[in-house]
């Protein structure tokens, strides 16, 4: 087992509050604050007045932690984990300071246009939403697609947007792909929606998922660690690599292979069920002996590897990437996918498990759902970035290829960072605490669930909700989609329809903690899911095993090939959940960050100091970093932990976030992706010269 040391721990946590706690506060991170502080109304200062607590959650990524906010006088002061939560309790410390977001620096309060340097330009609302219906209309009569892009697909919100495409005559609806790939491939030839049942799993297998960093929901997995078995292949010593019970060093990119080699070894040695020949020709191909140069393990190592996933099971396999390293090739989590079919982990307690889906409110057509990477390059005339924020890092490139001549970018975020930074027109949505939001289960939850955070503070005056926006443009595009009501009434249709189904359970909040009750009519059930409750779904019984694809054949040829000496090296980007997406951390975790060792910064290459010295690079001095898609300036940082051949760099958060002057294109690992046709810039390789 690895060794825990004190800064894995920290890292693990984020680094933010406890590092706060724990370290010593540097005094330039006071002295910035202080500085800043002056100029803005940036951090929550209370007034005399009522202290109340109230249960919120965060939106920040997908995870939609419980949380409660203790208030003077109506103002946020204070940010606490809800400990007792049903659907697991605890926050990362982007959720403990999300009461600092409203007054964020790059927070939008009007409609803006930004030019070519990211400045913005108050325009009003309705010189937005006109340019949106004019660019809307072009791509009818030119045939262009009107893309929009959902990066928090399922909420009420998402329908309303594919309502809209589906009115219009090449409407796109793409999501990118996230945590939940493994998942996804499994659930696409399961016919339908499939979850971990974790609480009865022995082993997490992850192929460099941050599944105890940021994954899932952060409290189900610390509540399940001590009795979970996590082995992490990792192509650095990532947070959860410290924390795991084992860690396996690979080469990057060989996810793969790797996971087709572990496959061969269970079926030859009996361990796992006997797959149809055409898997069994496959797994030929990949036997331990040539998979070890691939991935950098020998292939004893591999060997007792699939052994033990066999004698400690259940085990899952998961993929799905890192929030700053992006998704893993598709080829990829075909193979991860087939590695838990042949482990029998699919349609078994401690396995991949059947859940529901939320029933259905609405019988307007919608578009259908495509990955962002099917959507064709040069197409798109209106781009309208969805608000939901990810938390996971998407380069610009890879929405930018899409784009067509004169295509207009529309982004409904409420902050002018990450993928927004390069839109034409800004329409604000509520900041996290302005508006009505719903939490779904995350991709890897064993039953559906859904909860609601309603508005703690009250919106500005020229934020506009998403549907508004959606309702103003249809009009003005002459689309004749009915409006259907407030974002508010939308999710009360929503619970509506779930009290109707007479499915699940209903636990409401109280001063107790949890309890299970009846509401008796729909609007009773609205009031508890406002308090804080939330409905959990009855648990499906097992579906059959699923039979996903398997790799492509190119994939599988160019695993296979032997790779030539190459002088660059591959790039290894990283970055927390919550730091790489369109929401900016609090200003004082990014001052945090930039400020100490707790977590890497985006102006930093690390390497091997082997790997720095056959190269003659001395650690800290400057280095000009280039890849086939930039150049940017680092200074090197030598790490031990880091696997010869290889440089890691992380991808946020972005430290420009903290200054209105200096949001500019993100600097890091995402400005030197080289992103692939099937969005993935995983392969890039980077040359490093003293600058
Ligand atoms: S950023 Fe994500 S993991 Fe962190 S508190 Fe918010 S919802 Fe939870």
């Amino acid at each position: 087992m690895t060794p825990l040391t004190r800064r894995d721990v920290l890292f693990g946590l984020g680094g933010g509050i406890a590092g706060t706690l724990l370290s010593p506060l540097p005094w330039t991170v006071l002295d910035d604050v202080a500085i800043w502080t002056q100029h803005r109304r940036a951090l929550p200062i209370p007034r005399d007045g009522e202290t109340s607590v109230r249960p919120v959650a965060c939106t920040s990524c997908p995870a939609g932690c419980s949380l409660r906010v203790r208030s003077v006088a109506g103002r946020p002061v204070f940010v606490s984990g809800e400990a007792s939560h049903p659907l697991g309790g605890g926050a990362c410390p982007f959720g403990l300071t999300l009461h600092h977001l409203a007054h964020h620096p790059l927070r939008l309060t009007t409609p803006v246009r930004l030019d070519a340097h990211g400045t913005p330009t108050r325009v009003a609302l309705g010189a937005a939403v006109a340019a949106a219906a004019g660019a809307l209309r072009a791509a009818s009569r030119s045939g262009r697609a009107v893309l929009v892009l959902d990066q928090r697909p399922g909420r009420a919100v998402s329908r309303a947007f594919r309502e809209l495409l589906a009115a219009v005559p090449y409407g796109l609806y793409a999501t990118p792909d996230g945590e939940g790939a493994t998942l996804q491939v499994l659930s696409g030839a399961a016919g339908g929606p499939l979850g971990i049942d974790l609480e009865h799993t022995r082993t997490l297998l992850s192929f460099g998922a941050p599944v105890l960093e940021g994954w899932g929901r952060p409290g189900r997995m610390l509540a399940l660690r001590d009795r979970l078995r996590i082995v992490q292949l990792d192509a650095w010593r990532s947070p959860t690599a410290g924390l795991a019970d084992e860690w396996l060093a690979i080469r990057p990119g060989s996810e793969g292979p790797l996971a087709l080699a572990l496959a061969n070894v269970l079926v030859g040695e009996g361990l796992a069920r006997t797959p149809a020949a055409e898997l069994r020709d496959l797994l030929a191909s990949f036997p331990p002996e040539r998979v070890e140069p691939l991935a950098g393990l020998p292939a004893s190592a591999i060997e007792t590897l699939a052994r033990s996933l066999a004698a400690q099971g259940p085990t899952v396999a998961i993929g799905g990437g890192d929030p700053g390293g992006g998704p893993l090739p598709l080829d990829a989590e075909r193979a991860i996918a087939w590695l838990d079919v042949v482990l029998g982990s699919v349609g078994r307690a401690g396995g991949l498990v059947a859940r529901g889906s939320l029933p259905d409110d609405g019988t307007a057509p919608l578009a259908p759902e495509t990955s962002l990477a099917e959507v064709p390059d040069g197409d798109v005339r209106l781009l309208v970035i969805a608000a939901g924020d990810s938390g996971r890092a998407l380069p610009w490139s890879a929405l930018g290829r899409k784009l067509a001549p004169q295509a207009l970018v529309v982004s409904l975020s409420p902050f002018r960072c990450g993928l927004t930074a390069r839109a034409d027109l800004v329409v604000p949505s509520p900041a996290p605490l302005e508006g009505h939001e719903e939490i779904l289960p995350t991709a890897d939850a064993c039953v559906m669930s859904y909860a609601v955070t309603a508005p703690l503070l009250p919106p500005c005056a020229e934020s506009v909700e998403p549907t508004r926006f959606l309702a103003e443009l249809a009009r003005a595009a002459g689309l004749g989609v009915p409006s259907d009501g407030t974002h508010a009434e939308r999710l009360q249709r929503r619970a509506a329809a779930i009290f109707a189904s007479h499915r699940g359970r209903v636990l409401v909040r109280g001063d107790e903690g949890f309890r299970e009750e009846a509401p008796a009519d729909a609007g009773a059930f609205w009031q508890a899911l406002l308090e804080g409750g939330c409905w959990v779904d009855d648990s499906r019984a097992a579906r059959a095993v699923a039979a996903p694809a398997l790799p492509s054949p190119a994939a599988v040829a160019g695993w296979l090939r032997a790779e030539p000496a190459r002088s660059d090296l591959p790039l290894v980007s990283f970055a927390a959940r919550g730091a790489a997406g369109g929401t900016p951390p609090s200003p004082i975790l990014t001052k945090l960050y930039q400020e100490t060792a707790l977590r890497p910064s985006v102006a930093t290459i690390a390497l091997h100091p082997q790997t720095a010295r056959e190269r003659g690079l001395v650690d800290g001095r400057e280095m000009r970093v280039v890849s086939a898609a930039g150049r940017l300036d680092a200074r090197l940082r030598c790490d031990p932990t880091l696997p010869p051949g290889r440089a890691a760099m992380a991808a946020g958060p972005d430290p420009a976030a903290l200054h209105e002057q200096d949001a500019a294109p993100a600097r890091g690992a995402l400005a030197l992706g080289v992103v692939e046709p099937d969005l993935t810039w995983r392969g890039t390789r980077v040359a490093i010269t003293e600058a």
